[in-house]
Protein backbone atom coordinates (compact mmCIF):
# COMPACT_ATOMS: atom_id res chain seq x y z
CA UNK A 1 0.00 0.00 0.00
CA UNK A 2 1.11 3.52 -0.84
CA UNK A 3 2.10 4.73 3.11
CA UNK A 4 4.89 5.21 5.46
CA UNK A 5 4.55 3.48 8.43
CA UNK A 6 6.72 6.43 10.33
CA UNK A 7 4.57 9.27 8.38
CA UNK A 8 1.39 7.47 10.24
CA UNK A 9 2.99 7.19 13.85
CA UNK A 10 4.13 10.96 13.93
CA UNK A 11 0.78 12.09 13.56
CA UNK A 12 -0.82 9.33 15.85
CA UNK A 13 1.71 10.20 18.58
CA UNK A 14 0.03 13.79 18.74
CA UNK A 15 -3.68 12.65 17.88
CA UNK A 16 -5.34 13.56 21.25
CA UNK A 17 -4.59 17.37 20.00
CA UNK A 18 -5.70 17.70 16.89
CA UNK A 19 -8.67 20.18 17.65
CA UNK A 20 -6.24 22.23 20.28
CA UNK A 21 -5.72 25.45 18.16
CA UNK A 22 -2.61 26.43 20.11
CA UNK A 23 -1.54 22.37 19.87
CA UNK A 24 0.88 21.13 16.94
CA UNK A 25 -1.31 21.68 15.02
CA UNK A 26 -2.03 25.09 15.41
CA UNK A 27 -1.18 25.75 11.72
CA UNK A 28 -3.61 24.19 9.92
CA UNK A 29 -6.36 25.50 12.48
CA UNK A 30 -4.83 29.12 11.46
CA UNK A 31 -4.65 28.01 7.90
CA UNK A 32 -8.01 26.82 8.01
CA UNK A 33 -10.56 29.33 7.69
CA UNK A 34 -8.29 30.51 4.46
CA UNK A 35 -8.12 27.67 2.57
CA UNK A 36 -11.94 27.14 2.67
CA UNK A 37 -12.68 30.44 1.61
CA UNK A 38 -10.38 29.86 -1.23
CA UNK A 39 -11.94 26.59 -2.42
CA UNK A 40 -15.31 28.50 -2.13
CA UNK A 41 -14.19 31.07 -3.97
CA UNK A 42 -13.71 28.28 -6.79
CA UNK A 43 -16.29 26.01 -6.24
CA UNK A 44 -18.80 26.08 -3.69
CA UNK A 45 -19.39 23.83 -1.42
CA UNK A 46 -23.05 23.76 -0.36
CA UNK A 47 -24.84 20.53 -1.41
CA UNK A 48 -22.11 18.92 -2.69
CA UNK A 49 -20.30 15.74 -2.53
CA UNK A 50 -16.81 16.38 -1.01
CA UNK A 51 -14.09 13.85 -0.73
CA UNK A 52 -11.12 15.08 2.13
CA UNK A 53 -8.07 12.41 1.69
CA UNK A 54 -6.05 12.53 4.79
CA UNK A 55 -8.01 14.40 6.78
CA UNK A 56 -6.71 13.67 10.17
CA UNK A 57 -8.71 15.30 12.59
CA UNK A 58 -11.34 16.48 10.22
CA UNK A 59 -10.38 20.50 10.32
CA UNK A 60 -11.27 20.33 7.03
CA UNK A 61 -13.74 18.15 6.97
CA UNK A 62 -15.75 19.62 9.62
CA UNK A 63 -15.49 23.11 8.25
CA UNK A 64 -16.94 22.25 4.65
CA UNK A 65 -19.44 19.94 6.24
CA UNK A 66 -20.83 23.11 8.12
CA UNK A 67 -20.94 25.08 4.94
CA UNK A 68 -23.28 22.48 3.69
CA UNK A 69 -21.22 19.66 2.62
CA UNK A 70 -21.80 15.98 2.36
CA UNK A 71 -18.95 14.97 3.61
CA UNK A 72 -16.03 11.70 3.23
CA UNK A 73 -13.33 11.90 4.87
CA UNK A 74 -10.73 9.42 4.47
CA UNK A 75 -7.16 8.66 6.50
CA UNK A 76 -4.71 6.13 7.19
CA UNK A 77 -4.13 7.19 11.00
CA UNK A 78 -6.53 5.07 13.43
CA UNK A 79 -6.59 7.47 15.87
CA UNK A 80 -6.97 10.75 13.92
CA UNK A 81 -10.05 9.23 12.53
CA UNK A 82 -11.54 8.21 16.16
CA UNK A 83 -10.68 12.12 17.46
CA UNK A 84 -12.40 13.21 14.18
CA UNK A 85 -15.68 11.25 14.31
CA UNK A 86 -16.01 12.06 18.30
CA UNK A 87 -15.70 15.81 17.18
CA UNK A 88 -18.15 16.04 14.23
CA UNK A 89 -20.85 13.51 17.17
CA UNK A 90 -19.96 16.52 19.84
CA UNK A 91 -20.68 19.37 17.15
CA UNK A 92 -23.70 17.52 15.91
CA UNK A 93 -22.22 17.11 12.02
CA UNK A 94 -23.10 14.58 10.08
CA UNK A 95 -19.42 13.55 8.42
CA UNK A 96 -18.58 9.71 7.07
CA UNK A 97 -14.87 8.90 8.37
CA UNK A 98 -13.24 5.84 6.78
CA UNK A 99 -9.89 4.23 7.08
CA UNK A 100 -9.12 3.91 3.92
CA UNK A 101 -6.61 4.95 1.09
CA UNK A 102 -7.48 7.13 -1.87
CA UNK A 103 -6.70 4.39 -4.33
CA UNK A 104 -9.11 1.70 -2.41
CA UNK A 105 -11.85 4.50 -2.23
CA UNK A 106 -11.62 5.38 -6.02
CA UNK A 107 -12.16 1.38 -6.52
CA UNK A 108 -15.22 1.71 -4.97
CA UNK A 109 -16.46 5.22 -5.57
CA UNK A 110 -15.64 6.33 -9.23
CA UNK A 111 -16.64 9.66 -9.86
CA UNK A 112 -18.40 9.56 -7.00
CA UNK A 113 -17.58 13.25 -5.57
CA UNK A 114 -17.83 16.84 -6.92
CA UNK A 115 -14.81 17.93 -4.81
CA UNK A 116 -12.19 16.13 -3.46
CA UNK A 117 -9.44 17.68 -1.12
CA UNK A 118 -5.95 16.64 -0.58
CA UNK A 119 -4.40 18.82 1.79
CA UNK A 120 -0.78 18.69 3.47
CA UNK A 121 -0.63 14.89 3.22
CA UNK A 122 1.05 14.30 -0.44
CA UNK A 123 4.24 15.17 1.29
CA UNK A 124 4.31 12.22 4.09
CA UNK A 125 3.13 9.35 1.33
CA UNK A 126 6.17 7.00 -1.09
CA UNK A 127 4.07 8.00 -4.01
CA UNK A 128 2.13 10.93 -4.48
CA UNK A 129 1.40 10.95 -7.78
CA UNK A 130 -0.41 7.60 -7.10
CA UNK A 131 -2.77 9.81 -4.77
CA UNK A 132 -3.32 12.43 -7.47
CA UNK A 133 -4.46 9.50 -10.03
CA UNK A 134 -7.07 8.35 -7.10
CA UNK A 135 -8.58 11.62 -6.67
CA UNK A 136 -8.88 12.21 -10.39
CA UNK A 137 -10.91 8.94 -10.32
CA UNK A 138 -12.87 9.75 -7.56
CA UNK A 139 -14.14 13.41 -8.33
CA UNK A 140 -16.55 13.32 -11.60
CA UNK A 141 -16.31 14.93 -15.24
CA UNK A 142 -16.45 18.63 -14.26
CA UNK A 143 -15.79 18.51 -10.84
CA UNK A 144 -12.81 19.82 -8.55
CA UNK A 145 -9.47 18.97 -7.11
CA UNK A 146 -7.61 20.65 -4.50
CA UNK A 147 -4.24 19.63 -3.56
CA UNK A 148 -2.09 21.91 -1.25
CA UNK A 149 2.21 21.07 0.19
CA UNK A 150 5.34 22.14 0.77
CA UNK A 151 7.38 23.17 -2.68
CA UNK A 152 11.03 21.91 -2.50
CA UNK A 153 13.52 24.58 -2.77
CA UNK A 154 15.88 26.16 -0.19
CA UNK A 155 13.47 28.38 0.88
CA UNK A 156 10.64 26.03 1.57
CA UNK A 157 13.47 24.24 4.13
CA UNK A 158 14.82 27.68 5.61
CA UNK A 159 11.07 28.87 6.30
CA UNK A 160 9.39 25.58 6.81
CA UNK A 161 11.66 23.24 8.24
CA UNK A 162 14.17 25.56 10.14
CA UNK A 163 12.10 28.07 10.63
CA UNK A 164 8.42 26.64 11.99
CA UNK A 165 10.29 23.47 13.52
CA UNK A 166 13.61 24.47 14.82
CA UNK A 167 13.43 28.69 15.61
CA UNK A 168 9.40 29.74 15.95
CA UNK A 169 8.64 25.99 17.15
CA UNK A 170 5.15 26.29 15.29
CA UNK A 171 5.19 22.93 14.07
CA UNK A 172 7.05 20.09 15.74
CA UNK A 173 10.35 18.67 15.56
CA UNK A 174 10.37 15.95 12.19
CA UNK A 175 6.94 16.89 10.68
CA UNK A 176 8.74 17.76 7.58
CA UNK A 177 11.36 15.91 5.01
CA UNK A 178 12.36 18.17 2.75
CA UNK A 179 13.08 15.85 -0.41
CA UNK A 180 9.56 14.76 -0.29
CA UNK A 181 8.33 18.31 -0.91
CA UNK A 182 7.11 19.06 -4.24
CA UNK A 183 7.75 21.33 -7.04
CA UNK A 184 4.55 22.78 -8.28
CA UNK A 185 5.53 21.71 -11.52
CA UNK A 186 5.72 18.07 -10.83
CA UNK A 187 2.28 18.39 -8.91
CA UNK A 188 0.88 19.87 -12.26
CA UNK A 189 2.54 17.44 -14.38
CA UNK A 190 1.12 14.18 -12.51
CA UNK A 191 -2.49 16.30 -12.28
CA UNK A 192 -2.12 16.41 -16.37
CA UNK A 193 -0.76 13.05 -16.50
CA UNK A 194 -3.97 11.53 -14.37
CA UNK A 195 -6.01 13.77 -16.47
CA UNK A 196 -6.70 16.98 -14.70
CA UNK A 197 -6.04 20.77 -15.96
CA UNK A 198 -4.35 22.39 -13.29
CA UNK A 199 -6.26 26.00 -13.25
CA UNK A 200 -5.26 27.68 -10.72
CA UNK A 201 -2.29 27.74 -7.82
CA UNK A 202 -2.03 29.98 -4.41
CA UNK A 203 0.74 30.14 -1.88
CA UNK A 204 1.12 31.22 1.74
CA UNK A 205 2.73 33.79 3.20
CA UNK A 206 3.42 33.92 6.81
CA UNK A 207 4.79 37.51 8.04
CA UNK A 208 7.35 37.15 10.06
CA UNK A 209 6.63 39.35 12.41
CA UNK A 210 3.33 38.55 13.71
CA UNK A 211 2.77 35.45 12.07
CA UNK A 212 -0.37 36.32 10.27
CA UNK A 213 -1.45 34.28 7.08
CA UNK A 214 -3.00 35.06 4.04
CA UNK A 215 -2.92 33.55 0.52
CA UNK A 216 -0.83 35.18 -2.51
CA UNK A 217 0.23 34.23 -5.66
CA UNK A 218 3.57 33.45 -4.07
CA UNK A 219 4.12 29.42 -3.93
CA UNK A 220 7.97 29.36 -2.68
CA UNK A 221 7.00 27.12 0.10
CA UNK A 222 3.43 26.13 1.00
CA UNK A 223 1.22 26.15 -1.99
CA UNK A 224 -2.07 25.13 -3.20
CA UNK A 225 -3.34 23.94 -6.98
CA UNK A 226 -6.51 23.61 -8.19
CA UNK A 227 -7.62 21.62 -10.77
CA UNK A 228 -10.53 20.81 -12.82
CA UNK A 229 -11.53 17.34 -14.36
CA UNK A 230 -12.83 18.13 -18.30
CA UNK A 231 -16.50 17.53 -18.39
N1 LIG B 1 -5.50 17.21 5.52
C1 LIG B 1 -5.51 17.52 6.93
C2 LIG B 1 -4.41 16.80 7.73
C3 LIG B 1 -3.00 16.97 7.21
S1 LIG B 1 -1.81 16.11 8.20
C4 LIG B 1 -5.43 19.01 7.11
O1 LIG B 1 -4.82 19.67 6.26
O2 LIG B 1 -5.94 19.53 8.09
C5 LIG B 1 -1.47 14.71 7.17
C6 LIG B 1 -2.45 13.56 7.32
O3 LIG B 1 -2.14 12.60 6.31
C7 LIG B 1 -2.38 12.81 8.66
O4 LIG B 1 -3.66 12.73 9.21
C8 LIG B 1 -1.87 11.42 8.28
O5 LIG B 1 -2.41 10.38 9.08
C9 LIG B 1 -2.33 11.31 6.85
N2 LIG B 1 -1.58 10.36 6.04
C10 LIG B 1 -0.25 10.17 5.97
N3 LIG B 1 0.05 9.23 5.06
C11 LIG B 1 -1.14 8.82 4.53
C12 LIG B 1 -1.50 7.88 3.53
N4 LIG B 1 -0.58 7.19 2.88
N5 LIG B 1 -2.83 7.74 3.24
C13 LIG B 1 -3.76 8.47 3.90
N6 LIG B 1 -3.47 9.37 4.84
C14 LIG B 1 -2.18 9.55 5.15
Amino acid sequence: MNVEAAELKKFADAAHTWWDPEGPFATLHQLNPLRVEWIESLAPVAAQRVLDIGCGGGLLSEALAERGATVTGIDLGERALKVASLHALQGGLSIEYRLAAAEQLALERPGGFDLVCCMEMLEHVPRPDSVVHAAATLVRPGGWVMFSTLNRNLKAFALAIVGAEYLAGVVPKGTHDWSKFIRPSELAGWARAAGLQPVAFRGLEVNPLDRRMRLSSNVDVNYFLACRRPS
